[in-house]
């Protein structure tokens, strides 16, 4: 019998695990960590069916002349994509060939793919599905702060707080170890929840005095204008906390004179008494009033809009207004999705961006990782495109006509998916690594089966900056390779200057190296020292440096030490309502599911418990459309089509539906969804767009 402390594979709270392996396979049980405190959800509890998959991945699969995938040799596999990579290439030059990342990918491998794309194949083309998860945060924090960690402050200082606004964040059902930190601030009255649903987050707001703020969607921001024009009128702005380390205040508070209450009302039907009291609740629980402190938290609900980036721009107005970030226990953050998310977006897989958070197009920057990576600073290629231009490039005319794609399921994440199905079956060659069939490996020429979670070893970034240790825990299967051994291996072949090193300890020195000095700074980030137990947070510039809980504490990361408040306003959603389309669609995740659903749509307790996807519709609304509960539902915008089964329920807004999106098949939400992107950020619109309902036996 052997036990391995790690992490679960999951979601971005990285909750703490002990695995017990023995005859009779893996057992999981939880460890007590800072973020989860003992606990563990439905997907961790249930994690190591994974491992034991009965469809797992074990051996490299080619499409053969009668169009089936046909298991072969590694060194076969390689052929085919090495031939057609150099054939397209030469054809149509580098940027002929993109590469799509994941969220989930460790440090290291994240890290290998960025340098992969920019020296091993000479690419611009790489972005990743994080675009679809914190992007427009991303973009805001940058703006406001010079940097952005998802969290710049532990999770568990939430413990202490009087005051916590959620925007558009259901972490009682995405993340529910994480719930215990609110302990405090519910029993002082003092959560605040914005979401056009009552989900199992907005109604831990009735049992305390909290309150639900349940905004019509798309106008999160003109709920949080609405509350910054109640702290300005109830005198609760902290001016010496502004003047001291705040630039433009002035226009944001001449701004957000015009959205008093009643306006917001009209604007988002949250009455306005419930505006003024979410103010007052903050501000008596802002540093100013002498409250324990107050926190702003934004997700999913609230970034992904194609406003997303100017709505948490609002949400941050109104945290610095009050004087909370940067301030110890009180502060602004994102609540991160993905398991790596935080990780995921640091080291290289954005398209703008090289390891360290640092712009590729930065000479010093280009410079620096080139050092790194033996080779010229212009042998690195520029900025690409996001994720979705990138998406909606391929097999166009000058696009990319080859795409390999590395832990994503861009066939059921991508909005607007269809598209996305039909562009990557049009493609000269898709490759795709992963450990399990999914979607996307359905449609691609190459498979590559690569090792998961506890076969291996690496690092993750939790929610809160903290880089974590994931631990080997069993072998993978026979004919199972790592990306960091397929890079390796594809790069040589392919000719490349750069060396590619296989241990994922190495690589994580050589990560230290090209981070070092940037915004992300791993620089004294190493296994040895996590392994001996430290808790470390980056920045942790060198290996004397204890790494930074608290960020902001001092400076903010622009060059004049001072956050920055840009004055945002209101935009309509890109998909407004119609008269053939009246009604707004939502997507968002289920307690039991995680992301396109690849991995927990074949664990058999989370399927039992959610088996498939469900249209969630408030009863009035159904009665005057004549559905009745469990009927099949036909949701139709100017996309696509989806259908599921009705399920009445009033906790959601009668002009208003929501749907799961880990489903796939005719079932796939993401058919509906748009691709609007946020311009700064990149970000599509999951988050609404316009539909019509009908019953499927009317369609
Ligand atoms: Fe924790 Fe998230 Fe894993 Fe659930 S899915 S056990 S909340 S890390």
């Amino acid at each position: 019998m052997t036990t391995t402390d790690t992490h679960c594979p999951y979601c971005a709270l990285q909750c703490a695990m002990r695995l017990t392996v023995d005859d009779g396979g893996v057992t999981v049980e939880p460890r007590d960590f800072p973020t989860n405190l003992g606990g563990l959800c439905q997907k961790g509890w249930t994690s190591a069916s994974l491992l034991t998959a009965p469809d797992r991945l074990t051996s490299p699969l080619v499409r053969d002349a009668s169009g089936e995938l046909v298991p072969t040799t590694w060194d076969a596999a390689y052929d085919v994509i090495v031939e057609a990579i150099t054939r397209v290439q030469r054809e149509s030059g580098k940027d002929a060939v993109a590469v799509f990342g994941g969220g989930g990918l460790t440090n290291e491998k994240a890290y290998a793919l960025g340098k992969f794309a920019r020296v091993g194949l000479g690419t611009a083309m790489i972005d990743y599905n994080g675009r679809f998860c914190m992007s427009s945060a991303a973009a805001a924090g940058t703006r406001a702060f010079g940097l952005d960690r998802g969290l710049p402050f532990p999770l568990a200082d939430l413990g202490g707080a009087d005051a916590v606004l959620l925007a558009g964040s259901n972490l009682a059902e995405t993340m529910p170890p994480s719930v215990q930190h609110l302990a405090g601030v519910r029993s002082r009255g003092g959560l605040i929840v914005i979401d056009p649903r009552r989900t199992p987050t907005a109604q831990l707001t009735q049992d305390g005095g909290g309150i639900h703020l349940q905004a019509l969607p798309g106008t999160d921001i003109v709920v949080l204008l609405g509350i910054l024009h109640c702290v300005i009128a109830g005198a609760a702005v902290d001016e010496t906390y502004i003047a001291e380390r705040v630039n433009g205040w002035d226009a944001v508070k001449r701004s957000a004179t015009q959205w008093w209450p009643e306006a917001v009302e009209r604007a988002t039907g949250v009455p306005a008494a419930q505006i003024r009291s979410a103010a007052t609740l903050l501000a008596q629980a802002s540093p100013l009033r002498g409250g324990a402190g107050a926190y702003v938290l934004t997700g999913r609900g609230a970034e992904q809009h194609a406003h997303g980036t100017d709505t948490v721009t609002a949400a941050i107005n109104l945290a610095l207004a009050l004087g909370l970030p940067g301030t110890v226990g009180s502060g602004y953050g994102c609540v991160t999705g993905q398991g790596n998310g935080q990780g995921g977006r640091e080291h290289g897989q954005k398209a703008d961006q090289l390891p360290g958070y640092r712009k590729i197009v930065d000479p010093a920057a280009r410079q620096h990782v080139a050092a790194v990576w033996g080779v010229d600073a212009d042998d690195i290629p520029g900025p690409g495109v996001p994720a979705v231009e990138l998406l909606s490039r391929l097999a166009e005319p000058g696009g990319p006509r080859v795409l390999m794609v590395h832990g994503a399921n861009p066939v059921v994440s991508a909005p607007d998916a269809s598209e996305v199905r039909r562009r990557m079956a049009a493609l000269d060659l898709l490759v795709v690594c992963d450990f399990v069939p999914s979607e996307t490996t359905h449609l691609a020429d190459v498979v590559l089966p690569v090792t998961q979670w506890a076969e291996e070893s690496g690092t993750m970034t939790s929610l809160e900056g903290r880089v974590l240790r994931r631990h080997k825990a069993v072998d993978a299967p026979e004919g199972v390779r790592s990306e960091l051994t397929i890079l390796h291996d594809l790069a040589q072949r392919l000719g490349s200057k750069a060396t590619f090193d296989t241990d994922p300890s190495t690589v994580m020195d050589e990560l230290a190296r090209a981070s070092a000095g940037g915004v992300a700074d791993y620089g004294g980030v190493s296994h040895e020292r996590l392994d001996s137990g430290e808790a470390i947070y980056w920045p942790c510039p060198d290996s004397e440096s204890a790494g930074t809980p608290r960020l902001f504490l001092d400076r903010f990361a622009h060059d004049d030490g001072r956050a920055v408040m840009v004055d945002v306003r209101p935009a309509p959603v890109a998909d407004d309502l119609r008269s053939e389309a009246p009604i707004y669609l939502v997507t968002g995740r289920l307690l039991q599911h995680y992301q396109s659903g690849a991995q927990t749509r074949r664990v058999r307790e989370l399927v039992k418990a959610q088996p498939s996807a469900f249209v969630q519709i408030h009863p009035i609304t159904a009665q005057r459309l004549g559905i009745d509960e469990g009927e099949r539902v036909r949701v139709e915008s100017a996309r696509g089509v989806t259908v599921a089964p009705a399920r009445l329920s009033d906790e959601v807004r009668r002009d208003t539906v929501f749907m799961p999106f880990h489903y796939s098949g005719g079932a796939c939400v993401n058919d509906v969804t748009n691709p609007a992107t946020d311009p700064i950020s990149g970000m599509p619109e999951f988050k609404v767009c316009a539909v019509s309902l009908s019953r499927v036996d009317e369609a």
